[in-house]
């Protein structure tokens, strides 16, 4: 069973591979891409990236991800110096607390889930 840690990372992947599916959906993007010299194969294989990644963590979490993503875009965010980075509002010292680094924490404010970057 994957740690708090590793299942924050997992999250934090999925949540790139949204954003580089969604780059494929959007034409202008595309274009773009192609005027590059790009292909658009690459979709495929982020669909099956994402499905083995979301394979790794339980459903709960993931339709928690998914919920909060269709509302809010970001699901999930990086705290820095006790700030949420979703929505820029200071959060209680008890959160950070070693504590609750076991934990997924969410904003009380935005509802996005945290994860700490590297090195904080
Ligand atoms: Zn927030």
């Amino acid at each position: 069973m994957a740690t708090v840690q590793e299942k924050l990372l997992v999250l934090v992947a999925l949540q790139d591979l949204d954003i580089m599916i969604r780059e494929c959906d959007d034409k202008t993007h595309t274009d773009k891409l192609t005027a590059m010299g790009f292909t658009q194969e690459g979709r495929e294989d982020l669909e099956e990236a994402r499905k083995e990644l979301v394979g790794t963590i339980d459903k709960a979490l993931v339709n928690r991800y998914e919920r909060t993503a269709k509302r809010l875009g970001r699901a999930i965010v990086p705290i820095t110096g006790n700030i949420c980075l979703g929505c820029f509002t200071i959060i209680p010292t008890s959160y950070t607390s070693s504590e609750n680094r076991d934990k997924i924490m969410q904003c009380e404010n935005c509802g996005r889930m945290f994860y700490w970057p590297k090195g904080s």
